[in-house]
């Protein structure tokens, strides 16, 4: 595509604004490393410039859920400290020990696959699960895991490096289970001592519990969601500066004056009550923006709300524009920061019934990303 040309519908990434969320976000945490969570293409950011971006705001750590994932931040170039947590049977790991990257054991059979494919002595993180019911060993099959990683630490086949684990409701700050996976990780911490080792790195704070919880900073915390500026929940109070870092916008592929009376989109689920003007938005569900957010999100043109009308459909979405000038090829912003009036991610994310996070992750299809500060 000729770069001349403007783009039809584009994500564009601040990474300034990345970055200042991040120090902000360590601030919060300042005994502790921080590790920036660049999982599913940065939260749709892109993960290489997130990532590199992360580094200069001086995240000490990359936090992906997939073996691929921490495979192409090291072809991007990075080297630092990778993690990463999710994977299934049978794999090969010695592409990633190779590379650097530590893996997360959640079971001894995870653990002896690890040590079995390992080409040098792996450094693995043991994940103890203390109520989430996800990834992690739990009850017995933790004692289990922790007397096989200390065996295979005192016989040199692996290096224990940490232990963590992951809240079910830091974003609902006073939920019991918050306290409880907390005395929960201390006990297990307490079995991985008795067993002889020492693990430099415990962790288990996402934003939420970065944001509300210093009782669970510990070594290490591990963001995501605010780093992007976005809310955890966003009912969650705080006073920590966060600035949303993706702007989604697009540029008018139709402008029409209709009378009133006139319905819209598939379904014809909404009519005109007056006559008005309809700009036509290059952008759909097929490109990730949420089909659900229909009848409920809004939009901004020249620095004011307007609403999306009728069905948000595949490849565009009608905004009603009212009386305002309007001309084809100008710009809608559906969210960003809310400098220009904008709706945030976070409002889409209400008008779809979802969360922030879904509404960052979707984007793709035929949208045009780029970075700035980069
Ligand atoms: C995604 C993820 C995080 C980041 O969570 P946020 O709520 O986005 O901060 C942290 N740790 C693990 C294990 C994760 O999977």
């Amino acid at each position: 595509m000729s770069t001349t040309m403007p783009p039809q519908a584009e994500a564009v990434v601040d990474l300034d604004a990345y970055r200042q969320n991040l120090a902000a976000l360590a601030a919060c945490a300042p005994g502790a490393q921080l590790m920036a969570v660049v999982k599913a293409d940065g939260y749709g950011h892109g993960m290489l410039e997130v990532g590199r971006a992360a580094r200069e705001a001086g995240a000490t750590w990359l936090g992906v859920a997939t073996p691929e994932e921490a495979l192409a931040l090291r072809s991007g170039g990075d080297t630092g400290d990778v993690l990463c947590w999710l994977s299934t049977p049978r794999r090969d790991w010695a592409p990633l020990v190779r590379a650097g990257v530590e893996v997360t054991a959640s079971s001894v059979e995870q653990l002896e696959e690890i040590v079995a494919s390992a080409p040098t002595r792996p450094r693995v993180q043991l994940k103890v699960d203390t109520g989430l019911s996800r990834n992690g060993a739990f009850g017995s099959q933790w004692d289990a895991l922790v007397t096989a990683a200390a065996l295979g630490q005192a016989s040199g086949r692996l290096e224990v490096t940490g232990v963590w684990s992951h809240f079910a409701c830091a974003d609902e700050p006073d939920h019991p289970a918050n306290d409880a996976q907390e005395t929960a990780f201390r006990a297990a911490l307490d079995d991985v001592l008795a067993a002889g080792l020492e693990p430099g790195l415990r962790h288990m704070a996402n934003s939420a519990a970065v944001l509300t919880r210093p009782s669970a900073h510990l070594d290490l915390v591990r963001a995501g969601i605010a780093s992007y500026g976005l809310a955890p929940n966003p009912q969650l109070q705080h006073d920590v500066p966060l600035r949303p870092v993706l702007t989604l916008r697009a540029r008018l592929a139709a402008v029409k004056r209709v009378p009133a009376g006139t319905s819209v989109s598939y379904g014809h689920t909404w009519t005109t009550d007056r006559e008005t003007t309809l700009g036509l938005v290059p952008l759909g569900y097929g490109d990730g923006v949420l089909r659900a957010a229909s009848g409920g999100a809004q939009a901004a043109a020249r620095g004011s709300r307007v609403p999306v009308v009728g069905r948000i459909c595949m490849d565009q979405l009608v905004v009603d524009l009212g009386d305002a000038p309007a001309d084809r090829g100008g710009v809608v912003t559906l969210f960003g920061p809310g400098d220009d009036g904008e709706p945030t991610a976070d409002d889409w994310a209400s008008a779809a019934g979802t969360i922030g996070y879904e509404v960052v992750t979707r984007l793709g299809g035929r949208i045009q990303r780029s970075h700035r500060g980069a």
